[in-house]
């Protein structure tokens, strides 16, 4: 018999309640890191946690914020940015 390749720590283990009451262990892939601000390095917001299966078939619009640098910089590095960029 084949190893099965769910026992591999590539996935996540989780218990789930059947329909039945029976409890089964649930394996499921590992999320990806959540992404960072290039600017400070702190955690960026609006931005959703899905591999890129789920992610290809989420819309554009709710994967990063719309506003410009949305997806690169926090907020408050893409607001310093801006206004810099108009000072010179
Ligand atoms: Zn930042």
């Amino acid at each position: 018999m084949r190893p099965s390749k769910q026992k591999s720590r590539t996935f996540r283990r989780s218990q789930k309640r059947t329909p039945g009451g029976r409890t089964v262990r649930a394996y499921a892939l590992r999320l990806p890191k959540k992404l960072c601000c290039s600017g400070c390095g702190s955690e960026l917001m609006g931005i959703p946690r899905l591999r890129p299966s789920r992610l290809a078939s989420t819309p554009k619009t709710k994967k990063r914020p719309e506003r410009p640098y949305g997806g690169v910089l926090c907020s408050r590095c893409s607001r310093k940015r801006i206004t810099e960029a108009a000072r010179i």
